[in-house]
């Protein structure tokens, strides 16, 4: 009697766990561990320098990697001693030769020391990704301004989860994870993009679904494209920022 009573009590906790979804699971360690594929090694950078796979985009030497956006000359932008360089006078966007997808991007930039102007036309400039999708460079120290259109915004879309900035003349850092969107062949979105950015180590984009392309006037909307250049913006109001140690990781 008693071993037919615990037949069916196993018999229905078997039902139970069925019922539940639950699977017999593995009895040993070894049945859950994966070897293959091995990662890629990477060495990283030390001191703030590009891991070994980065593809350099600017170190401060050269503009070999750049051309002028509205008719692809060179580069008008100040080359600064310091490897640094700094957005001339209404010397137009400047853009990588080079055509990005997905990517991790890092760069740096900084405001120039002297306070010129207030809100939008204080120290802007912007990261263009894929030519599109601007993440804001702004002074917002001391310097409010709509919260879309903030230092780390998604310009006009996504406001940032902190204000993050270093001090007015001082250099920034922007890590930043970028997956590009996806079409279909009839060029409708099929996967927007998505965007997670650190600013000075503080995560301001979280995983941010992109609207489509930046508009100063009017809502965002896809339009199909491949890959693209970065562009770094020259807002055309004297606003010299200046940027160095730029460079992208590609992703699958
Ligand atoms: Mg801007």
């Amino acid at each position: 009697m008693m071993k037919r009573r615990s037949a069916l009590f196993g018999v229905f906790t078997l039902m139970i766990g069925f019922a539940f979804g639950q699977k017999k699971g593995p009895t040993n360690p070894e049945a859950t561990e994966i070897y293959k594929p091995v990662p890629p090694r990477v060495i990283p950078g030390q001191n703030g320098a590009p891991p070994s796979d980065a593809i350099i985009l600017f170190d401060g030497s050269n503009f070999d990697q750049w051309i002028t956006t509205a008719d692809s000359t060179a580069v008008k932008w100040h080359l600064n001693k310091d490897g640094s360089m700094t957005v001339g006078n209404k010397t137009g966007n400047i853009q990588t030769k080079q055509n990005f997808g997905s990517m991790q991007l890092h760069l740096e930039w900084k405001s120039p020391q002297k306070v010129l102007n207030k809100g939008q036309q204080r120290a802007n400039s912007g990261v263009f990704i894929q030519k599109r999708y601007e993440v804001q460079v702004l002074d917002n120290n001391d310097n409010p301004t709509y919260v879309n259109g903030q230092v780390g915004a998604l310009y006009k879309q996504g406001i940032p989860l902190a204000m993050a900035s270093s001090p007015t003349g001082e250099w920034n850092a922007y890590d930043i994870i970028f997956h590009a969107p996806e079409f279909s062949r009839g060029g409708n979105i099929v996967k927007p993009a998505t965007i997670t950015i650190l600013h000075n180590g503080v995560l301001i984009q979280d995983h941010f679904e992109i609207e489509g392309t930046i508009e100063y006037i009017g809502w965002p909307k896809y339009e199909a494209h491949g890959k693209a250049p970065l562009m770094l913006q020259d807002h055309r109001d004297n606003s010299r920022v200046s940027f160095r140690n730029i460079w992208v990781r590609e992703l699958k």
